[in-house]
């Protein structure tokens, strides 16, 4: 089955606002399954509307439209869908109830254009809209589904699933999606890995989403109940973590790379210290912003001077002075001196060149050490960063809580990194 999305309104087409609703959507689609081939955005003219919903209707079986259902003269969508399909639009009793009630509970008096919500196409499947007043409208005719739903998306998201999906999905079906999420392994490299098992499921699917150096798995079934979907999805989700292995660092869709470093320092009792020069604090405010952190996390240092990195850290002046700040020695010192002065068993230390300016031949822009200590045990990695200052700075944070993660799982769980994965994701020697 194949679904087209139409965002309607001209501020999207000026760029007043960003179409997350067609991100939305496009992501929800995807796990129900269907195929999305054509987007299109178009300004609140019923002209143009009417030509782009003609040719969805004549490529597509699914069409959803979003925006234009307002009580407004430009907002047209509802009248421009029923013209399409050579509906007559009539009063619904139960949506001008609901938008007199609406108006009543709010001590408000609803204009005479706020009658329009309550008009819709004859034959329509009307969805309450629990947010505000512009109900949804579902239209079939010769197989085709042509779905309106509110601009706003604090009643689109709760609209679309609540009733769009479960309408979606059939009534005897139920979507169920897991997400396998792995570190430490490039995008196209964990795609290659996973190309046969990607090409060969129908149900389950498997998308992949790349996010800044993580790669998601989202794992979605469809099945007859719950628990019939969970069934299926339990052999590719157990493959999944088969072809990572520790690369894996939650199979929770609500848990971020932050919390699973926080919850392995935790179920370590491990204590940790921050110390940063190009991230500025970055790296700390991340960590920090997983709730019940305080058990785990001592001191973050900003040591962005030489001066700094001596008074606070007790780097040494002759290390600075010959090998530069940005090196694996100065790295290193970071992390030794913030395990030393805050007592912390984990130590985690980033020194680099951000740009735009700073970089020479010898030491680019984007070059950058992180250093962790686990109970005096110092590794340190060099990377080559691509991007702008702030690409480079969040991409360095991401690598610092990885290393974290491995350099905790490779002393106390005595895991080795990168056994099935060559080159960039491997162990560093
Ligand atoms: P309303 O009755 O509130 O006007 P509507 O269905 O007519 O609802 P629009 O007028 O198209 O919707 O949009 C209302 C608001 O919803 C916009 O000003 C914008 O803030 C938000 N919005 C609309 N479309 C999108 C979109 N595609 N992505 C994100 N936000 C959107």
């Amino acid at each position: 089955m194949t679904v087209e999305l139409i965002s309607v309104g001209t501020e999207l087409l000026l760029g007043n606002i960003v179409n997350t609703n067609a991100a939305f959507l496009a992501e929800k689609c995807a796990d129900l399954g269907l195929s999305c081939y054509y987007q299109s955005v178009v300004g609140d003219n019923e002209e143009r509307l009417t030509a782009v919903l003609k040719a969805a209707m004549g490529r597509s079986d699914i069409i959803i439209l979003s925006g234009g259902l307002g009580p407004t003269e430009d907002d047209l969508t509802k009248e421009a869908a029923a013209k399409v399909m050579g509906r007559e639009l009539c009063m619904h009793e139960p949506s001008r109830k609901r938008i007199e009630d609406f108006f009543r509970k709010r001590n408000m008096e609803a204009t005479e254009n706020n009658w329009k919500q309550a008009m819709m196409p004859k034959g329509a499947i009307v969805v309450e809209n629990e947010n505000g007043t512009a109900p949804g409208v579902i239209l079939e005719e010769d197989g085709k589904k042509v779905i309106l739903l509110p601009g706003p998306p604090n009643e689109l998201i709760p609209m679309f699933e609540k009733s769009i999906m479960p309408y979606l999905s059939g009534e005897d079906s139920t979507i169920y999606s897991q997400t396998v999420k792995i570190c430490g392994v490039g995008e196209s490299k964990a795609e290659t890995m996973v190309k046969d098992l990607i090409d060969g499921q129908t149900n389950p699917t498997i998308a992949p989403y790349a996010k800044n150096c993580e790669v998601h798995f989202r794992v979605t079934a469809k099945a007859a109940n719950e628990k019939e979907a969970r069934k299926l999805l339990k052999p590719v989700v157990k493959e999944l973590k088969s072809r990572f292995e520790n690369h894996v660092y939650t199979t929770d869709a609500d848990t971020t790379l932050e919390k699973a470093v926080v919850d392995l320092l935790a179920a370590n009792k491990l204590t940790v210290s921050t110390v940063e020069s190009c991230t500025g604090g970055m790296l700390a405010a991340r960590i920090i912003n997983v709730p019940g952190v305080s058990d785990v996390y001592k001191s973050g240092y900003i040591t962005y001077s030489n001066k700094a990195k001596r008074k606070i850290l007790g780097v040494k002046k002759g290390v600075l002075e010959k090998k530069g700040a940005v090196s694996e020695e100065v790295a290193k010192e970071m992390a030794k001196g913030a395990a030393l002065i805050s007592k912390a068993e984990v130590a985690v230390a980033v020194t680099g060149i951000a740009g735009p300016g700073g970089g020479t031949e010898e030491k680019p822009v984007g070059l950058v050490y992180i250093a962790c200590s686990v109970c005096g045990k110092v590794t340190v990695k060099k990377y080559n960063f691509s991007g702008n200052r702030a690409k480079i700075r969040e991409t360095t944070v991401s690598s610092a809580l990885i290393l974290m993660r491995q350099c905790i799982l490779e002393y106390y769980s005595e895991v080795t990194f990168g056994k099935k994965l060559d080159g960039n994701a491997g162990r560093q020697k």
